[in-house]
């Protein structure tokens, strides 16, 4: 954060970079969308200063079921207050289910389920989504229009960029034990970082 902030980078929203894809809104040259996925407690306890340190926007994928119910994750007050500040709180499925190992009727389920959970919680539209695992097909791109989703990401590494599908956008995957050279090479050279794809 660090040095996105020493090097004048510019966090945009999601809202921001759909915009962008969309109907080329222009945005900052150096902008950056930075996103967390599952919705872990520490993006509270450790992510959440961070970014109120520098005046930072982030968006944290959560897995729906297990807010309140999990001691590692977020609960749904911390999500709360995460929100009015202005960290966007998007879907992950309800049960960090892998969208291509299920029927098109169980995708349309978690997908709808989880929209609605955090709608009702955060008392606003939920838009966004990643695909746990990374995994998708056709079926789940239909069924995340279907439950009203706009735009998607893969856990595929690279610059988001429209050719890739706005349901199919790839992220550049950054490591707790990236040195801060390996940081900025991934964050300026967007070619070099095809090698380094990664799944769990
Ligand atoms: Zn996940």
């Amino acid at each position: 954060m660090k040095y996105l902030k020493d090097n004048n980078y510019y966090t945009i929203t999601l809202t921001n970079l759909y915009e962008y894809l969309m109907n080329n809104t222009p945005i900052p040259r150096k902008s950056v969308v930075i996103t967390f996925d599952d919705g872990y407690d520490n993006n509270y306890t450790t992510m959440f200063p961070v970014l109120k340190k520098y005046k930072f926007k982030a968006t944290i994928f959560v897995i729906s079921s297990l807010i309140d119910v999990h001691s590692n994750m977020l609960t749904s007050k911390q999500l709360i207050e995460m929100d009015k500040y202005g960290v966007d709180i998007e879907s992950h499925t309800a049960h960090h289910d892998n969208l291509k190992l299920i029927s098109k009727d169980n995708q349309l389920k978690t997908l709808i389920q989880s929209k609605k959970y955090l709608e009702k919680t955060l008392n606003k539209k939920i838009n966004f989504f990643a695909y746990p695992y990374g995994g998708y097909n056709k079926n789940a791109i239909e069924a995340l229009k279907e439950a009203g989703y706009k735009m998607a990401f893969t856990t595929k590494n690279g610059w988001s960029s429209k050719k890739n599908g706005i349901f199919s956008l790839h992220r550049v995957w950054i490591s707790a034990s990236d040195s801060t050279k390996v940081f900025e090479r991934k964050v300026s050279k967007p070619k070099k970082n095809i090698f380094e794809s990664f799944s769990f």
